[in-house]
């Protein structure tokens, strides 16, 4: 029968280019010419109609075994010229695990970020709980409870930045989180609010956006005396154990009496210089005893408690701590810059 020599034919063909094909191109190639639509044995079945009836059968199963011994073949071949080719690949691409990585140069926090982080951590060991409030204020808050009235001249003083909406302000302080505090919370109550503040200003040591870190602690029997302690523990871990501190009497209008804080320069040891102005001192924080107005607007017994406040601008002290001398350079966001503060 024309057909069963045409199979063998085939099957011999095949069998011999099978045994120099080096590569899955080529498989692929004998894949198609074989099996594909046109295939040669796909075009096998066509001439299946040619068959006289009762050969049928035989015929159909004949080619049928035909197309599934190539297809295992193929298969095999497939296997070992993919392991092949792998292999070789493998070979070609050796790794020198000699060779010194890709460099990638770890970050590291801003130094005002580092500074506040460092700072919330001295207060956070003595206790204090870290508050947080809106940078966009109620004027209610940034002033009037802070026994600061409307006709009050700190509020020039500060020279808010007021936005559209009525009765709404850039808080110029972290001391409205105070009140937010003391409205949330009755005493004992001992809390630090970290953040950013605004005010118009701009020249070597003034920003017009700045950081502060405010203190507030209420309860029964808190008299100067516990400030006096809080702040020196403070001063301390910051500037170190020997570090001179003075109180000088001042006036913020949320507490009375008021102190502002002086240590000894950190530049040249109290003999005078051009950064403390030849004083031997310098200002670093402002503090007092909670002003019986503002322990009223948020409803606290004042015959029952007394209570302390504190804050401090958090650039001024990263200016001293590592003497940079213009306060733009903080924001100037130069990576030469903040690169030396790495690992601080
Ligand atoms: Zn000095």
């Amino acid at each position: 029968m024309q057909i069963k020599e045409n199979i063998e034919a085939l099957e011999k063909e095949y069998q011999e280019k099978l045994k120099n094909i080096k590569d899955l191109k080529q498989l692929q190639d004998i894949k198609t010419e074989l099996l594909g639509k046109k295939g040669k044995i796909t075009s096998l079945f066509k001439l299946l109609k040619e068959v006289p009836p009762e050969k049928k059968k035989e015929v159909g199963a004949l080619i049928n075994s035909v197309k599934a011994k190539f297809e295992d073949i193929l298969k095999e071949f497939e296997k070992q010229l993919t392991e092949k080719e792998l292999e070789e690949k493998l070979k070609k691409s050796k790794i020198d695990i000699t060779l010194p990585g890709a460099w990638v140069s770890p970050g590291a926090p801003h130094p005002v970020t580092a500074t506040l982080r460092y700072i919330s951590d001295i207060f956070v060991s003595m206790g204090f709980k870290i508050e947080e409030g809106p940078e966009v204020e109620l004027e209610e808050y940034n002033f009037d409870m802070l026994n600061i009235p409307k006709d009050h001249p700190a509020r020039e003083m500060q020279d808010t930045f007021f936005i559209n909406k009525k009765g709404y302000v850039l808080r110029t302080h972290t001391s409205p989180v105070q009140i937010r505090a003391m409205l949330k919370q009755k005493p004992p109550l001992a809390v630090i609010a970290p953040g950013k503040v605004y005010r118009k200003d701009l020249d070597p040591t003034h920003s017009p956006m700045f950081h502060q870190i405010e203190g507030l602690v209420v309860d029964e029997n808190i008299t100067f005396r516990d400030l006096k302690g809080i702040l020196k523990i403070f001063l301390e871990s910051v500037f170190g154990k020997n570090i001179p501190i003075r109180f000088r009497p001042s006036y913020f209008p949320f507490t009375e009496p008021s102190a502002e804080v002086d240590i000894g320069c950190t530049v040249c040891k109290g003999k005078g210089c051009r950064v403390c102005k030849n004083t031997g001192w310098l200002e670093i924080l402002g503090c007092g005893m909670v002003d019986p107005n503002v322990f009223e607007a948020v409803g606290i017994d004042t015959e029952k408690y007394t209570g302390f406040a504190f804050g401090l601008g958090i650039e001024r002290i990263t200016m001293l701590k590592y003497q940079i001398p213009d306060i733009r350079l903080l924001f100037s966001n130069d990576m030469r810059f903040n690169l030396q503060f790495k690992g601080i």
